[in-house]
């Protein structure tokens, strides 16, 4: 006999809320291993973490998820489903077809594999040795192409990676922005790199208190409209935000004794994409819509807030007073408009983490050019090194000596993570374009940064952006706040107004 669809409906619901319920588990298992979990926790806790991700895979793949996706997708019924059913059906029935084309057996192998190939990159990087790293590299490059295969894809296959993180996105869409913002950027660079009026950085490499570090950020992150009964502030070695539903949104930032700016911008920026999260309707709880819709789109929030607000100018000539205070002794000499000129200073350098706002987007068209290259068939990986180097010569003028400052710096391909890189860049993109309109929708935007009234922005950008959650897709989005598709000359305007001013270029 067959169900009624409203029952299948109450089984489809039901199927969802165990895999949020896994999903909420396994976040507060990373958060605490990541944050102060004892050393001799990681072992058992991995173990832990592999069974209930094996338990949560199979509910998303189960025959009767197949079942009820496939029911409730047929027209008649579809028709009679509210907004919020119709797209969770979407997403897990899209999770669903795509999880099943992979074999469970090579999917655990592949698994396995990426846990095995991030502690070996660990050792590699501490080494500066690549030829370690290699054999893994291109077992996982393998992995990833047969799933490739098996999924399917339309036109280069590295879109059906970059579909995993940007639904929708393309490499001749993004070949066509990342060429358009390259342009502009690398004559600037040129430019920066000439003018006489380099700022003073000095005093942003002193001795930092701990604590005060702490109670400065906290300071800020209830500036932003942080809500602290909603989540919490720790310290990590790498800052991470993470939401298991809008009550319980936590952040982490890390503290180095003599450089005031990393706290203070990983703060800011972890603090962009927790307001995210703790702002998405209520109603979205306990559903697969209730986190954002992308990682561009998270991406241009924690850029938005850290560097729309957090480098901006007006934003110190109401925040600097504060630091001053909460760093007695520090910046007794220094005028806001020299610690605004400082956290912006340009410098073509190895690492990407540690990039300026301008030269972060070359750092990650070089990953994104190198990642599609080896996927259509033209780099092998045992050939990458030489190419990284080449492109950061031609792109930035710097040469790594070490692949740890070089081809080994980055996490994400030991984790499989082909993809994902070009979801930074989108993000600054989508930030800038947000920034524009804003702009034009708040009369004073720069005001309200004068004045300390931080929370009108948020309350903009959860009306437009943060409710949603996951109901919009990034295009939806993009076009819903701006009304335009993604443009990549909003995000190149502003750099160039901004750093020509820094440098005092006419
Ligand atoms: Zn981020």
């Amino acid at each position: 006999m067959q169900h009624s669809w409203k029952d299948e409906l109450e089984t489809f619901r039901q199927l969802v809320k165990k895999m949020k319920a896994y999903e909420e588990a396994l976040g507060v298992m990373y958060w605490d291993l990541r944050t102060g979990a004892p050393r001799q926790s990681v072992e058992g806790r991995s173990s832990v973490i592999g069974v209930l991700s094996g338990a949560m895979f199979k509910l998303q793949t189960s025959e009767e998820m197949g079942r009820v996706v496939q029911r409730l997708s047929e027209e008649d019924i579809w028709k009679q489903l509210d907004q919020t059913d119709r797209k969770m059906v979407e997403e897990c029935q899209k999770e669903y077809v795509r999880s099943t084309k992979i074999p469970q057996d090579r999917y655990e192998q592949f698994v396995v594999l990426t846990s095995q190939a991030e502690s070996v990159w660990e050792d590699a990087k501490e080494r500066s040795d690549f030829p370690m790293f290699l054999p893994y590299l291109k077992k996982i490059i393998t992995y990833t192409k047969e799933f490739i295969e098996r999924w399917g894809y339309e036109g280069h296959p590295y879109n059906a990676l970059l579909d995993q993180y940007e639904p929708g996105m393309t490499t001749d869409k993004l070949d066509e922005v990342f060429g358009q913002l390259r342009k502009r950027t690398v004559p600037l660079l040129q430019e920066i790199a000439a003018s006489p009026h380099q700022p003073d950085t000095a005093f942003l490499s002193q001795d930092y208190g701990k604590e005060e570090q702490r109670k400065f950020s906290h300071y800020i992150l209830e500036q932003m409209g942080y809500d602290f009964t909603a989540g919490r502030l720790d310290e990590s070695v790498h800052p991470f935000a993470t939401g298991l539903n809008p009550g319980d949104v936590r952040i982490t930032t890390s503290f180095r004794p003599d450089d005031i700016s990393f706290s203070l911008f990983s703060t800011i920026h972890e603090g962009g994409h927790a307001l995210y999260e703790q702002n998405i309707a209520r109603d979205l709880m306990g559903t697969v819509l209730c986190t954002g819709t992308s990682m561009g789109i998270h991406e241009s929030q924690s850029r938005f807030w850290e560097n729309k607000v957090g480098r901006s100018q007006p934003f110190w000539r109401r925040y600097f007073r504060e630091l001053q205070q909460a760093f007695p002794g520090k910046f007794d000499h220094v005028q806001a408009d020299d610690f605004y000129r400082a956290i912006n200073i340009v410098q073509p350098s190895l690492i990407r983490i540690e990039a300026d706002e301008l030269t972060y987007n070359l750092h990650v068209m070089i990953r994104y050019e190198l990642e599609k290259a080896l996927f259509g068939g033209e780099l092998q990986a045992a050939e990458l090194p030489e190419a990284w180097n080449a492109k950061y010569e031609e792109y930035l003028g710097v040469k790594a000596d070490r692949a740890a400052e070089g081809v080994l710096q980055d996490v994400h391909w030991a984790g499989g993570a082909f993809g994902y890189f070009p979801s930074y860049s989108l993000g600054n993109m989508y930030a800038a374009q947000m920034y524009e309109t804003i702009r034009n929708d708040l009369s004073d935007f720069d005001g309200l940064l004068e004045r300390g009234e931080l929370i009108p922005i948020k309350d903009w950008l959860t009306e437009r952006i943060y409710r949603f959650g996951k109901l919009l897709t990034p295009a939806e989005v993009i076009q819903h706040v701006t009304g335009e598709p993604l443009n990549p000359r909003y995000l190149a305007d502003y750099l160039e107004a901004k750093y020509r001013a820094i440098y005092r270029i006419d």
